[in-house]
Formats: structure tokens, C-alpha cells, sequence
């Protein structure tokens, strides 16, 4: 969590706001920060900015890292996220807290002897992951209607994800893996949401939340897998409400946090389409990443996606998900998506 978030909570406490004035805002402002243009001298990089998406990239050889302002998340070269790091504007200036200015060196490897202490602590780490297996019960999601069989959304779904439960289970012991349904049971979303809600994060922590969908289409020629992420730009209310009155402050905080999770779901969302595409691209279609509000993502306080592995509605397809080998494929890259985007979210660069 970048210092400049800090600085927002302990300005909620009255208490604090004078010490704050008197202390922290001078030297935090100006001893615990360094500026861009000082990194860049330090460091020997370039500097590239994109004004229609507002962010920049750091250049050093063959590195590179994709910032944004006022986001917590940073992208090296094009396919690690690492979360914790602070990019502040301010009179004219970027800023970066000293924290990030280390981990900017390291991964740029830029030798300052002894110069600068690396923060290890910065570096988060993912708990819990939900598998949200989309309807149930009484609703039985799209349903496809043909000649010799038909099928359920709401079976496809949850065969899928008990793969993609157990496999996880399996294979990643520290973390707690999570269902919203492991039954023909029904749920409302709201009661999806809450279990996601419900679950206590430390503050170098994030959660992921993948929500296991089939499609269905009048069109019943379309056929192919999609991910769904949710847009930057949305305002949820990711913060307790009881955390502070102050309605300014809670806009901020909300439009830094958002930034930070919607950047790792879109990361999310892309490692989980890769997986999909690498073990079904020979017979299934590609239908890329999208944006969309969905309720299950926007509730959720964490990084969240939404999968629609293929139609149920198109003929071929729909047999297809009928095959319990296939499932298994489905089941296999979407897995492989989730341990790729959490192996680069932890990984520690050295
Ligand atoms: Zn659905």
C-alpha cells in the first residue's frame, strides 16, 4: 500500500490532524519522497507518458514498468503486476515514496551501493481465492435445447469448477479456495457477495473472486470463451462506511482502491483467457477480454472476473461442454490463468 494511503487514513482522526500538519506532512511530503525527474538521474531510465490512458512506462534496456498515477499496481514488462507502490502528482511533479523508488531500482536493476533499502514487505499476497459457480437451484442459467440432449448452465458450471476447486486445493496448500456453491443449491447474489465480503484481509492482502459462467445467444451460431473484467472508471463502495464521515475523503480513497483492483482484475482476467486460449484455441473461438458491470464483480471488495466458457445454445459447442474431458480442459486453463496471475502478483524480484 503506497504511503500517500496511509497518510489518507490517519488524516480521518482529528487526533492526528495537527501532529500531521506539524510533522508528517513536511517530512513525509519531502524526506520520504523522491521526485521522477531525480529518479530518472539516479536511475538512467527513460520516460514514456500516454495521456489518453494516463499512464506512463519506465524504461531501462529491456525493462519495463507501466505506472499510473494515483494507482497502487505497476506492470513489468507488460505481463507481472506488483501492488503496494505509490506514484504521486503534485505541484507540477511525480512523486514516488522511497519504498517504491527501491523496488523501481531493483527491478530495474540499477546498482546505487548500498544506496537504498529494499522493502520486502510492499510485496502482497493473495489468501483466499472464491470460485463462484454462476446460478443453481431453481435457476438453471442458460439452457440449451437440441435435438438428442440438451444442457444446463448451471451443471457445465459447477462441473468446471469443482475441477478447478480441487485442482487448486491440490496444488496450493497455503491458501484458503473457496465456493460460493458446491451443490445444485440456488443463491441470490447477494448472498454470493457476502461471502466474499465477509472474509478478513490483512492490509498487504488481496483476495480473487472468478465467477464460472456458460453463455447463451439467439444466434445459435456463436460459439466461443470470453472474459469478463470490471472498467476502470466504476465507483464502487470498496471502504466500510463507518471508517470515516467525511464524503470527500471516501471518493478519494474509492477511486485509489478502485483503480488498484480493477488494474489486477484486468491482469486477472487476461492471464485466465491466456490459460483458456492455450488449451482451447484448436476448437473453440477467442472472444477476447470485456468490460461489463456485473453485480457478483462490482460487490466484491478484491480483484474479480467473470468466465463465460463457451454457449450452451450452439449446437456443437454445447456437446462439447457435455464432454467430461472437455471440462477438464476448460477447467485446466482456467486454473493455469489463476496460478499464473498469482505467481507473478508474489513473486518477489531479487
Ligand atoms: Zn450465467
Amino acid at each position: 500500500m503506497g504511503h500517500y494511503k496511509e497518510f489518507y487514513t490517519i488524516l480521518i482522526h482529528w487526533k492526528y490532524r495537527l501532529l500531521l500538519l506539524i510533522f508528517i506532512l513536511p517530512f513525509g511530503i519531502f524526506s520520504n519522497t523522491i521526485s521522477l525527474r531525480d529518479f530518472l538521474e539516479k536511475s538512467d531510465a527513460e520516460v514514456r507518458w500516454n495521456p489518453y490512458r494516463s499512464r506512463g512506462l519506465l524504461i531501462k534496456n529491456e525493462t519495463t514498468i507501466s505506472f499510473m498515477v494515483s494507482s497502487s499496481s505497476i506492470v513489468v514488462d507488460n505481463n507481472r503486476v506488483i501492488t503496494g507502490v505509490g506514484f504521486k502528482y503534485k505541484d507540477g511533479d511525480l512523486y514516488i515514496n522511497n519504498d517504491t523508488a527501491a523496488l523501481l531500482y531493483r527491478i530495474l536493476k540499477v546498482d546505487l551501493k548500498h544506496e537504498e533499502i529494499v522493502n520486502d514487505e510492499n510485496l502482497y499476497n493473495i489468501p483466499v481465492i472464491i470460485i463462484d459457480p454462476g446460478h443453481g437451484g431453481r435457476d438453471s442459467g442458460a439452457i440449451g435445447d437440441h435435438d438428442n440432449f440438451n444442457i444446463k448452465e448451471k451443471d457445465v458450471v459447477l462441473s468446471i469448477s469443482n475441477i478447478v476447486v480441487d485442482k487448486l486445493r491440490k496444488n496450493l496448500l497455503q491458501k484458503k479456495i473457496l465456493m460460493t456453491r458446491n451443490d445444485d443449491t440456488f443463491l441470490t447474489l447477494e448472498e454470493r457477495v457476502e461471502l466474499a465480503n465477509d472474509i478478513d484481509i490483512g492490509k498487504k492482502e488481496a483476495v480473487i473472486y472468478i465467477s464460472i459462467h456458460a453463455n447463451a445467444s439467439l444466434n445459435k451460431k456463436a460459439q466461443g470463451f470470453e472474459v469478463w473484467y470490471l472498467p476502470k472508471g466504476y465507483r464502487r463502495n470498496v471502504l466500510d462506511s463507518n471508517i470515516n464521515n467525511n464524503e470527500k475523503l471516501t471518493t478519494i480513497v474509492n477511486a485509489l482502491k478502485e483503480d488498484e483492483y480493477s488494474l489486477e482484475g484486468q491482469e486477472l482476467a487476461k492471464s485466465i483467457l491466456d490459460g483458456l486460449d492455450a488449451n482451447l484455441n484448436d476448437v473453440s473461438d477467442n472472444r477476447g477480454l470485456k468490460e461489463e458491470i456485473w453485480f457478483v464483480v462490482r460487490n466484491a471488495r478484491m480483484a474479480s472476473v467473470l468466465i463465460e466458457v463457451g454457449f450452451v445454445t450452439n449446437e456443437v459447442e454445447g456437446k462439447r461442454l457435455s464432454d467430461p474431458a472437455y471440462l477438464q480442459k476448460v477447467a485446466d486453463g482456467i486454473y493455469n490463468g489463476i496460478v499464473d496471475f498469482i505467481s507473478s502478483y508474489e513473486k518477489n524480484i531479487r
